[in-house]
């Protein structure tokens, strides 16, 4: 059943959880943005603050109320929090008897992921795919995952580059979370809708002073949602990634790669990109070594390098593979998109480079381009 609960009870929750021990990590303002960190009470969510989004730019704006949750989705995602930038893979020490190797234990810091946009909660589900694979499991991010209390928190002020309605993961979480949260705010009234979604979301909510939902409650809250996809600031087709896959030579992917600057920003920034290379370092200590798991990014020509150069030598060839893989070889591979409709690529790309403009262009215009479709589908270099 949907319970009620005020600020104070909000509040309660984040106490709860660091009382049981966990680090809560949720949205917060640090260096004039929001981002997922770890926060001590609940007066260190955004209060009061919502964002304007665009291609290429952010810009935090005030509000004149006091709501927690009025802003779309924090700049950087929760990816950090189960799939680190820097993961030790394993240290070698040389001694007399030979080499000893240190595997790193793939236990868990216990977190609470407090405020999770459903997007966000999609691209967990888009990470799974990839690191809890029965064949390739991958413990530290299993460890992480199964650990995580997860508080997602409905979107009720997409911005202007969101589009997860379209990609059918937003604005409203509707699995995957232990508790969820709707934010209502009206006629000067506050309070939070929760839903919990496992045994230990429910038996949390049971701690917290709380009363159950009137139908007047839940109507708002259905409002709100209707609310949010109809103001979502994009929107992608479904039909148009196959459609643009079929034109790899379209001029449209010289147009975009004169534009791009091949920063990898958006890879870094995106919730489901998961690529990495492997760094081996020896230290200063004599006969040490490591082997560390790093972010890189599609982007990089050292990325596709195989022997003697790499395989996608051009920004043009990056690109494409990017785009395509996301939107549509993924199907292949995990079933679903690679892409959650977040917008924070378009956000974080410094010449405001945005995926369903460009995505949108090669569906629009490819059969008036001249060129030959390519029929297969196939991600071509
Ligand atoms: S491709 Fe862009 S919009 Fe899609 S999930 Fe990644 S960052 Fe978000
Ligand atoms: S699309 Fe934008 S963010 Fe991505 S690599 Fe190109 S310039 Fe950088």
């Amino acid at each position: 059943m949907t319970r009620v609960v005020d600020t104070a009870g909000l509040d309660e929750i984040v106490r709860l959880l660091r009382a049981a021990g966990r680090t809560v990590i949720a949205p917060t303002v640090r260096d004039g943005t929001i981002v997922p960190a770890e926060i001590e009470s609940g007066a260190e969510l955004p209060i009061g603050w919502t964002e304007d989004q665009n291609g290429g730019y952010y810009r935090l704006a005030a509000t004149d109320t006091p709501e927690r949750f009025a802003f779309s989705s924090p700049s950087d995602s929760w990816k950090r929090y189960l799939h680190p930038p820097r993961t030790l893979l394993v240290r070698t020490r040389s001694t007399e008897a030979g080499i000893d190797v240190e595997l790193p234990d793939p236990s868990a810091p216990s977190v609470a992921l407090f405020g999770v946009r459903s997007c966000d909660l999609a691209a967990m589900h888009v990470l799974d795919q990839v690191f809890l694979d029965d064949a390739a499991t991958d413990p530290g991010y299993a460890a992480r995952r199964a650990d995580a209390f997860i508080v997602a928190a409905g979107c009720a002020h997409p911005g202007n580059t969101c589009f997860c309605a379209s990609m059918q993961t937003g604005p409203t979480p509707n699995a995957g979370y232990d508790l969820a949260v709707a934010e209502l705010y009206d006629n000067g009234q506050h309070r939070f809708l929760i839903d919990s979604g496992s045994d230990r979301g429910a038996n949390l909510l049971a701690e917290v002073d709380s009363r159950p939902a009137t139908e007047a409650d839940t109507a708002a809250a259905a409002a709100a949602h209707d609310n949010a996809v109809q103001h979502m600031g994009r929107t992608l087709s479904p039909s148009d990634p196959p459609a643009a896959a079929a034109h790899t030579d379209h001029p449209r992917w010289d147009d975009v790669a004169e534009r791009c600057l091949a920063c990898g920003n958006c890879t870094m920034v995106c919730p489901t990109c998961f690529c990495s290379s492997t760094q081996d370092s020896s230290g200063l200590i004599p006969g040490e070594a490591e082997r560390w798991r790093v972010w890189d990014s599609c982007f990089t020509a050292d990325f596709s390098s195989v022997h003697g150069g790499p395989v996608r030598s051009t920004t043009r060839s990056r690109y494409r593979q990017w785009l395509l893989h996301k939107l549509v070889t993924w199907h292949d591979q995990f079933g679903m998109s690679g892409c959650v409709g977040c917008g924070r690529c378009i956000t974080a790309c410094p010449v405001g480079i945005d995926l369903t403009a460009e995505i949108a262009a090669l569906a629009r215009s490819g059969s008036e381009s001249g060129e030959a479709p390519n029929t297969t589908n196939a991600t071509v270099t």
